[in-house]
């Protein structure tokens, strides 16, 4: 399938990893274990994540619990899928009970982030869902337009800055505001993610999350990060500066239909405990789905 295509990447680089433990013996299973840490440091794991498992699998061939490669390998797997689930909580929207539940969906440029509020809109639609979205990148004309385009592929509605003074605190405290007079059930909220004026945008993705809390306590129920899935380990320098900022509570992991390198979100989930909730695989509106750690993983190592 496509995640298997798309984690090419990732999985070319662990390729040595077969190797190593093809050739598995136990007398110089520490020389192949550093191997095996450094393997999946440069398969974008991560210095920290990549010694945490290693660490395990020393800890269990010490008790005599692994004796073959084989056994190195399913354990290597398992722990994969542990740290990805158990670290990473829920991998289901919690929308909250009262009405409408607001998403606030965060990222750099060029990620992903409209396509993916679109395909996002477009699920929660056909599950019977009223979406309403905020178009809270009013930097950028296009940014609108797009997100627009994206609103009546997934027959949701739209709100847009009134001119160009507007921030996006405001349109989003509006934009909620309209969502509860109308009785709507999910609010999604775009926001830029230009880089160039780093501290800025944190100081307005941080207001604009106040604004929306201030309209409806509680509010925002999801933050959502949208992490470009061929971006390698600065993925976690991304997500830390984000969390730090706005609280993020999920991740989209995207263009994994490409050459992905998936390794990488291993250590953000595992670094922060957030929980990834769907994988983008594609740009049209179906192609999102909701995350599977047990299929990525089997993506990694076939
Ligand atoms: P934004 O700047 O973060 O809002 O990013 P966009 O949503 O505009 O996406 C940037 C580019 O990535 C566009 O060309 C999208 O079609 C493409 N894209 C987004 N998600 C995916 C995905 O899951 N797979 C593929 N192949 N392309 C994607």
């Amino acid at each position: 399938d496509r995640i298997f295509k798309g984690a090419s990447k990732t999985r070319e680089k662990l390729g040595v990893v077969d190797e190593l433990l093809t050739y598995w013996n136990l007398e110089d299973a520490e020389d192949t274990l550093e191997e095996l840490e450094e393997a999946l440091i440069t398969a974008d794991f991560g210095p920290r994540t990549a010694l945490k498992i290693v660490d395990v699998i020393r800890t269990k061939i010490e008790n005599g619990d692994l004796k073959t490669g084989a056994d190195i390998r399913r354990e290597l797997k398992s722990s994969i899928v542990g740290l990805l689930t158990q670290r990473g909580g829920s991998s289901e929207l919690s929308l909250g009970d009262t009405k409408p539940a607001v998403v606030l969906v965060v990222g750099v440029n060029g990620g992903g982030k409209t396509t993916s509020i679109g395909k996002l809109s477009h699920k929660l639609s056909q599950q019977g869902a009223k979406v309403l979205l905020a178009a809270g990148d009013t930097f950028r004309a296009a940014a609108a337009e797009q997100l627009a385009e994206w609103a009546e592929r997934s027959g949701s509605q739209i709100v847009v800055a009134k001119n160009n003074k507007q921030r996006p605190d405001s349109l989003m405290y509006e934009t909620v505001d309209r969502a509860m007079r109308e009785e709507l059930d999910v609010v999604i909220c775009d926001t830029s993610g230009r880089l160039h004026t780093n501290t800025g945008l944190m100081e307005e993705l941080a207001k604009s999350k106040r604004a929306i809390g201030k309209r409806l306590p509680g509010a925002p129920h999801e933050v959502i990060l949208v992490l470009d899935g061929t971006t390698g380990l600065n993925m976690l320098n991304q997500a830390r500066e984000f969390h730090q900022t706005v609280g993020l509570t999920g991740i989209i992991l995207t263009k994994l239909d490409g050459t992905a390198r998936g390794g990488a979100v291993v250590s953000v989930v595992d670094e922060l405990g957030i929980p990834i909730k769907f994988v983008g695989v594609g740009e049209t509106v179906e192609d999102l789905q909701p995350f599977d750690a047990q299929s990525f993983v089997d993506a990694l190592f076939p």
